[in-house]
């Protein structure tokens, strides 16, 4: 266990110097505050729990004080948003504060969003507000739990800096880890920009320092392409067999990592809506719930492109054409696994799409109906579920098949079936009306329901005593709320 003094720092990126990134001191907050933080992120940097109470976190996650060894940066990249380029992105309200190894020898980014301006500002304030601070701490620890990828979040540090949105709102940061901050975008802004040297440098850096097992293949930057297209795959798959829906699929805010990244107007869904749209500013539904599949596959194909100077077009197609086969197995393993079936029959697609269907006609919530499916025997559960089906032939039809396909698939006992079913089927997932209550409550000075709500989706399949509240179908006000994209 470490004290926030003792943590060691490596800043690898830091050190590829000025073509890459630009030193920036962190502008404080006032009044800075710990709002939450997740012990389970702290753990990661080996760091005492108890140091998020001292007022010296505060200070350092609010921007007031910084290691002797950080190294403050703002990384430059760019990226295609909803389908355009734009050539200058950068961090425009964060800062990478140094690389940190911990005693398991891994090394984490510190990054701080809402630290202020940056020379990649352009119209922005550099300011994050409280209220996508917390959006993206739950989001991050939520997503996390349920065992997809994505960037970690220490904590929330809550301010009384006013900052202007739609009406004015409080300042924030929320301090981000991840193994790196590197983008689909950094790669975009080297090869756009025509710095070959500064690409092969990003290129060798990102193959040495997060790739070093592709180093071996004939073809390493092959390798690693290809490596990052199965992540992609498989987080995608991740994300649509949870109802996870990003809202804001640029380029610039793809991980190289094939981790979820860069949270903004994101939401998990309600009812089952394949065509539902987070982003109240994406007209076309350019990111709607099902365009996520074929968006990442378009955004590798934009990563692909800025490797062209190291990979034959050929090999790239080829690697692109691994995306939606690997996509396709890794959900459909997910949803079997969530219906609660062990083996593997090829109708299996079927009767997940035919379930999909009778859910979208019905608006069946989406989480709750496969969670009480594994609460009794398959027979019943679906008996008990039907209520919610306006189709009720329909259904019925899908729940012969079911109880059928079930009676092939296996012989175990009613609790073996339930654990299985409930260790894949969350009971509380982030509803965006949950995160609106706690964020509420946070707005008026009173932290308390972030923290719990934070607790709760830490243990997202375990059933909590007294938590009956956050595993309800949400209210008719917070079933279609529009989550704004200033954040
Ligand atoms: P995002 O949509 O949050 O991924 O941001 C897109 C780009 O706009 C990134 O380069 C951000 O750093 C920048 N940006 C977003 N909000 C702000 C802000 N309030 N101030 C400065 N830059 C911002
Ligand atoms: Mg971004």
């Amino acid at each position: 266990m470490k004290a926030l003094d003792e943590l060691t720092f490596d800043n690898r990126f830091a050190r590829l110097g000025d073509a890459f990134s630009t030193h920036v001191l962190p502008e404080p907050l006032d009044e800075p505050r710990l709002v939450v933080a997740s012990k389970a992120a702290m753990a990661l940097l080996d760091l005492d729990p108890a140091a998020a109470e001292t007022s010296v976190f505060a200070e350092l996650f609010g921007g007031h004080k910084l290691w002797a060894e950080a190294e403050p940066r703002a990384m430059v990249y760019s990226g295609h948003q909803f389908g355009g380029y734009t050539p200058q992105l950068g961090d425009g309200r964060g800062l990478l504060l140094g690389e940190v190894y911990n005693e398991a020898g891994e090394h984490w980014d510190l990054h701080l969003k809402g630290a202020g301006m940056t020379p990649y500002s352009r119209m922005g304030d550099g300011r994050a507000v409280l209220r996508s601070s917390i959006r993206e701490f739950l989001a991050s620890e939520a997503l996390h739990a349920l065992g997809i990828p994505t960037s970690r979040a220490l904590c929330v540090i809550g301010s009384s800096t006013p900052v202007w949105r739609e009406k004015q709102e409080r300042g924030a940061m929320v301090l981000r880890l991840a193994h790196s901050h590197i983008r689909f975008g950094h790669f975009e802004y080297f090869y756009y920009t025509k710095k070959p040297e500064q690409q092969a440098e990003l290129a060798e850096h990102v193959l040495n320092l997060h790739y070093p097992e592709c180093r071996e293949q004939p073809e390493p930057y092959l390798a690693m392409f290809r490596e990052i297209v199965e992540r992609n795959a498989e987080m995608i798959a991740k994300w649509q067999a949870y109802g996870f829906c990003h809202g804001v699929m640029n380029t610039d805010n793809m991980s190289i990592l094939g981790i979820t990244f860069d949270f903004g107007p994101f939401a998990f869904l309600d009812d089952f809506d394949a065509h539902f749209i987070c982003n109240h500013s994406d007209h076309e539904g350019r990111y709607s719930f099902s365009n996520q599949v074929p968006i990442g596959q378009w955004n590798l194909s934009a990563l692909a492109q800025a490797l062209t100077p190291f990979i034959s077009v050929d090999a790239l197609k080829e690697a692109l054409g691994l995306y939606l086969p690997l996509y396709q197995a890794h959900y459909l393993d997910l949803m079997r696994r969530r219906l609660g079936l062990t083996t593997a029959e090829d109708a299996d697609q079927q009767l997940v799409e035919r379930l999909l269907k009778l859910m979208q006609n019905s608006g069946v919530d989406y989480t709750l109906f496969l969670r009480h499916l594994g609460d009794e025997p398959a027979a019943l559960a679906v008996a008990r579920l039907r209520d919610d089906f306006v189709d009720l032939a329909g259904f019925d039809a899908w729940a012969e098949q079911y109880k059928a396909r079930v009676a092939r698939d296996g012989d175990y006992t009613q609790e073996q079936r339930r654990e299985r079913m409930h260790a894949v089927n969350p009971l509380y997932i982030l509803r965006n009306y949950l995160a609106q209550n706690a964020i509420a409550a946070a707005e008026s000075g009173d932290y308390s329901e972030v923290r719990r709500l934070h607790d709760v989706l830490t243990r997202p399949f375990e059933e909590q005593a007294g938590m009956e509240q956050y595993a309800q179908r949400p209210p008719d006000w917070g079933k279609h709320l529009e989550i704004s994209c200033s954040s």
